[in-house]
């Protein structure tokens, strides 16, 4: 299999059977925010829970095409376990991925690399970069203090 069709199979997998979704999970407690793109119309909702400096949970609610339900449902499984420092940057290496920047190899590994072609298709970055910019945004405010539960 060569590697383009690795990285298909990859944002297939994320897109069809995606992690960490929102089934019937008792989100009470978990800071909630929601990501639209109206490019293209994708819908998330990002639900996370922290404690001290740390995301220990991530849910993710995700409508909209497979390249958005991928990266969300990836973002929500290399995100969940990091203290914020690290999460903040992981996040804005994987948006330098995607939109064909210079990025930090030792960070980016495995099925995150899947994502690397999304710099050829312009269009498709904001649905790519929609869940990574939204947790950002989520652990941004955590930080901030601006909590809306
Ligand atoms: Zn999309």
């Amino acid at each position: 299999m060569d590697i383009k069709n690795l990285y298909r199979e990859v944002i297939l997998d994320h897109a069809n059977n995606s992690r960490n979704k929102l089934v019937d999970q008792n989100v009470e407690g978990y800071i909630k925010k929601r990501g639209y793109n109206p490019s293209c119309g994708d819908d998330i909702v990002i639900f996370v829970k922290y404690d001290n400096n740390k995301i220990t949970d991530i849910i993710q609610h995700s409508q909209g095409c497979s390249i958005c339900t991928a990266s969300t449902s990836i973002s929500t499984v290399e995100i969940k376990g990091l203290d914020f420092e690290l999460a903040l940057y992981k996040i804005d290496e994987f948006l330098k991925l995607i939109r064909g920047e210079k990025y930090d190899d030792n960070i980016l590994k495995g099925e995150l690399l899947a994502f690397s072609g999304i710099k050829d298709f312009p269009a498709r970055v904001k649905c790519a970069s929609l869940s990574w910019i939204t947790l950002k945004d989520i652990i941004l405010d955590i930080k901030k203090g601006v909590i809306n539960e």
